[in-house]
């Protein structure tokens, strides 16, 4: 869309004139954002190097907004993403981590420890249950949450190594929805990135929104091989991209909810 609203100054702006701000000004307000019809929650993406002009986009628009029709999303296709897990409602879903076939962990540092409640969360035998498991990369899931709002509400099982299992209605979180009853819980942190930014160590910050909410933090040494797995140039390509990111709320001693990636294979970007 042509026009957003910052909520810094209540200004509407034009997408050429937002462009213009001095950098740190633009850095700050372009996570203040939002739709001035519907109010949604917006993006501000500046021209790129191959000639697309500064946009903003909506991060959805409330349905039935006039100025959607203006968000021309474009959603590059990734690998592996097929929708057959809404075609297939009673199967559980195994979330595939290994990129390339290797299997993974995940692991918490907050020790989200099996059995905390004294539930038994493990299939140990014994009990008839049919053996339907689908294995499913992060980037499919991605895809079906986007496309398919109604998945994020299903009471299928997901299966993800070396978690307990949980529903899909329990485990997807939006960006915008992170809260700190969910600290030390590991969740797919999934939603449309408003900006990213490297920290002073060069790592890669996703950021939700304004400063104090969640972001999903690249370590370093992953960032590299994270761009280059999502064909990404550079960082003014995130804004605006949709994301799932498997790991555990933190929560900073001064308030900022985020989380850390322990593996490449724990993240799926998907522009739009
Ligand atoms: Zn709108």
């Amino acid at each position: 869309m042509d026009i957003a609203r910052c909520a810094e100054d209540g200004q509407i702006y034009l997408a050429v004139t937002f462009a213009a701000l001095p950098s740190l000004d633009l850095e700050r307000m372009r996570q203040q954002l939002s739709c001035p019809e519907c109010g949604g929650p917006a993006f501000f993406r500046k021209a790129s190097r191959s000639g697309r002009a500064a946009c903003f986009g909506a991060r959805p628009h409330h349905p039935g907004c006039n100025l959607a029709a203006q968000d021309t999303e474009r959603v590059i296709e990734g690998e592996g993403t097929d929708l057959d897990v809404l075609n297939n409602p009673a199967e559980r879903i195994v979330i595939d981590l290994g990129f390339g076939g290797r299997s993974q962990e995940i692991h918490s540092d907050h020790n989200e420890a099996y059995g905390q409640t004294g539930r038994a969360y493990r299939y140990t035998g014994g009990n008839h249950r049919p053996d339907a498991r689908m294995h499913r990369r992060l980037s499919s899931l991605l895809r079906t949450l986007i496309e398919a709002p109604y998945f994020s509400e299903s009471q299928q099982l997901l299966e993800i190594p070396n978690q307990p299992e949980i529903r899909v209605c329990d485990f997807f979180v939006p960006l915008l929805e992170v809260n700190s009853s969910l600290q030390s819980k590991i969740r797919g942190w999934w939603g449309l990135v408003s900006d990213a930014k490297n920290g002073s160590d060069n790592s890669l910050w996703l950021n939700s929104g304004r400063k104090g909410t969640f972001s999903i933090c690249l370590p370093t040494d992953m960032c590299a091989l994270v761009l280059d797995r999502f064909r990404l140039e550079d960082n003014e390509q995130i804004a605006g991209a949709y994301v799932l990111a498997i790991a555990d709320l933190r929560i900073s001693a001064n308030g900022k909810m985020y989380c850390v990636i322990e593996s490449p294979n724990h993240i799926a970007i998907r522009l739009t």
